[in-house]
């Protein structure tokens, strides 16, 4: 599967949770009223705490964080999420556990993911992946502030609210960099999404710009309606991330300010890749309408900024 990371423990599915979910040592408790979605190792509900508030809880089996690696990975993405407070990450609540899961208490992000959101469009326009990247940029570069490095930026990890905001979620994958100048040696995050250094220069390893590959991969991703190295194999599309091959199909018309961003952001050299606040400066950001807000009916149909 070319969505999928290529570094999360195998998978196992927890058994469906009590409909009354309790936090015995704080004496909360979550109803489940509804399914919202399965990752690589948890699944995710929703659920209406006891003053009726609504909430996202991640349930993790107990049984698939047997292993120190998978339990050292589950509290380090506890831990970085958990420290991540700003209004385009998704916050991070609570997180308890009972004899079966490990629960963890999340904003819920009524409109789902803005993968669900590409499948139904098939893409988006240029003035509303405009309005979303200057979000995720945002979040972006507080999280870079924090030291935190995402590593798995993609359009199914990012999600979006009640009033079509951007929240950047799952922190699987993340790294703090402890150390200025630190670089980190792991190959992970997801083959369409990932940077040809991870790849390719593992005695140097990475940093920060994996991420700023990642918003190129998503901005192109957003206006094309696949990504760019998209095939097949996940062979094919190493190779081609490897060649930089990856063209701007002529009858998808997108602009030539939109082309010249994304073809800058996915310079194979990570230290010539331009920062965010570079990126954020590019003239495609005032070349043309800018949304006040997105409409929850671009949920199905494309808005007209005309
Ligand atoms: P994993 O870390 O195991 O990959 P995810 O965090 O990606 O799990 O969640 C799996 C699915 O659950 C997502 O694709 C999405 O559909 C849904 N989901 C996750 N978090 C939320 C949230 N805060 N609000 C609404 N839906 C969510």
């Amino acid at each position: 599967m070319t969505g999928t990371p290529v570094k999360k423990p195998e998978k196992i599915v927890p058994p469906t949770p009590p409909l009354r979910i309790r936090d015995h040592g704080k004496g909360a408790s979550y109803d489940r009223v509804g399914f919202l979605g399965e990752g690589g190792f948890a699944r995710v509900y929703e659920v209406q705490d006891s003053r009726s508030a609504r909430k996202a809880i991640k349930v993790i089996n107990r049984a698939s964080i047997k292993t120190k690696k998978n339990k050292t990975k589950l509290w380090a993405e506890i831990k970085l999420h958990q420290m991540l407070v700003h209004p385009h990450i998704v916050r991070f609540e609570d997180c308890f556990e009972d004899n079966e899961n490990v629960y963890m208490i999340l904003e819920l992000c009524e409109n789902g993911s803005m993968m669900d959101l590409l499948r139904r469009r098939k893409r988006y326009t240029e003035p509303e992946a405009r309005y979303y990247l200057v979000q995720l940029i945002a979040a972006c570069q507080y999280m870079h502030r924090m030291n935190v490095i995402h590593r798995d930026l993609k359009l199914g990890n990012l999600f979006l609210d009640a009033d079509m905001n951007v929240k950047v979620g799952d922190f699987g994958l993340a790294a703090l960099i402890e150390n200025p100048g630190d670089r980190k040696k792991t190959i992970c995050g997801t083959p369409n999404y990932i940077a040809p250094e991870v790849l390719f220069d593992q005695d140097n390893g990475h940093s920060f710009e994996v991420d700023v590959w990642s918003i190129g991969v998503i901005m192109y991703t957003l206006l094309i309606g696949k990504p760019p190295f998209q095939t097949k194999d996940v062979k094919t599309i190493y190779k081609r991330i490897r060649e930089n091959r990856y063209e701007f199909p002529a009858d998808k018309q997108i602009s030539n300010s939109a082309q010249d961003l994304i073809s800058s952001i996915l310079n194979p050299k990570p230290d010539e890749r331009p920062p965010l606040e570079t990126i954020l400066s590019h003239r495609w950001f005032l070349d043309g309408p800018f949304p006040a807000y997105i409409p929850a009916s671009a949920n199905d149909f494309a808005p007209d900024y005309r």
